[in-house]
């Protein structure tokens, strides 16, 4: 291997002190608490373990965490009134309404519900015209944590060739967005791009969110490259029985070639509960008209 290793373990650490830190004297000023509110309707495991870590991390960093787990029968109108009882909460900063949403609710419907203020996912309509247009708004905290290890690795970004493979409404399209407002020349692939490899190969930085297993091989990476992979893939694992967690880029060959890349796990997982405590902390100073530097966190 003669890429160098990003830790987001050590960087989304570092971010989580951070913000800490500034939940404190947001206390001290605001005389209370900011606080995040999680929606969690039915049983899904893997949603359990999430839920279950932003509560814990919510707690660490100084922060209110407000749980609400419904059944996974809940109606549509009564999880409505939900979103609005928390939106009305002066005590809550920041809604996050876990998604998948069982079959039967309308998740676009749910998310347009949240006040775009207290839209610490930046799933809204509203935050993704923000985005869109450059105006201050919240970011969804899986490609807002990309960017951070991006820029901390090669500091301006300006005029590099990004290629993000992935167009989903919570990663590709805003790590584009991001990347272009960084003056990045951006390539957007998804499955009907012809000649994936080929233009991959153009990237100065390659962003893979794909959900596909180790799809992007060394051979399509550019020497020198940084490699940012969001993929979170569980396969069988070597034991008879048991699985492991891989990304969407084939780290053995793709770590031979690229200046640098993240690991699964390890490496942008740990970013997404960082980021969001970060964009929770900057909704309450927002919501109560407290100052908090741009650089602050
Ligand atoms: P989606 O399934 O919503 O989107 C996948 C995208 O990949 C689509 O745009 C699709 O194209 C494209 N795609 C699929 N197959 C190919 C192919 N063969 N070649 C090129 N493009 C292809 O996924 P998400 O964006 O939600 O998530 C992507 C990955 O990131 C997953 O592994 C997920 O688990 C992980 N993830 C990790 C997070 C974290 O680290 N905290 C948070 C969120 C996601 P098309 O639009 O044409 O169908």
């Amino acid at each position: 291997m003669s890429a160098a290793l990003i830790d987001g373990k050590a960087f989304a650490e570092g971010l989580r002190a951070k913000v800490g830190v500034r939940a404190a004297a947001f206390e001290a000023q605001a005389g209370r608490k900011a606080g995040l509110a999680v929606v969690l309707v039915g049983e899904d495991p893997a949603s359990e373990v999430y839920v279950r870590n932003k509560g814990k991390q919510t707690v660490a960093a100084g922060m209110e965490s407000f749980e609400h787990k419904l059944p996974a029968d809940t109606g549509e109108a009564e999880l409505l009134a939900l979103v609005e009882r928390l939106n009305a909460d002066r005590s809550v900063d920041g809604i996050l309404v876990q998604l998948p949403l069982p079959a039967h609710l309308d998740e676009q419907k749910v998310i347009a519900t949240i006040s775009p203020d207290k839209d610490v996912d930046g799933f809204h309509v509203i935050n993704a015209g923000r985005l869109a247009v450059g105006l201050p708004g919240f970011v969804p905290c899986t490609p807002l944590g990309c960017l951070m290890l991006l820029k901390d690795r090669l500091g301006d970004l300006s005029g590099k060739n990004a290629v993000v493979i992935g167009r989903s409404n919570i990663v590709g399209k805003p790590m584009a967005q991001l990347l272009l407002a960084e003056s990045c020349t951006v390539t957007i692939a998804h499955s009907r791009t012809r000649d994936l490899p080929e233009v991959v190969r153009r990237a100065d930085i390659v962003v893979a969110a794909v959900g596909r297993p180790e799809m992007v091989k060394g051979d399509w990476i550019k020497p020198g490259a940084v490699v940012i992979d969001v993929g979170i893939n569980r396969v069988p694992g070597a034991e008879e029985g048991k699985t492991r967690l891989v990304g969407d880029v084939d780290f053995a060959s793709a770590s031979a070639v690229a200046g640098a890349i993240t690991p699964v796990p390890g490496g942008v997982g740990p970013m997404t509960i960082a980021v969001l405590l970060r964009n929770t902390l900057v909704a309450a100073h927002r919501n109560e008209g407290l100052e908090l530097p741009a650089d602050a966190i």
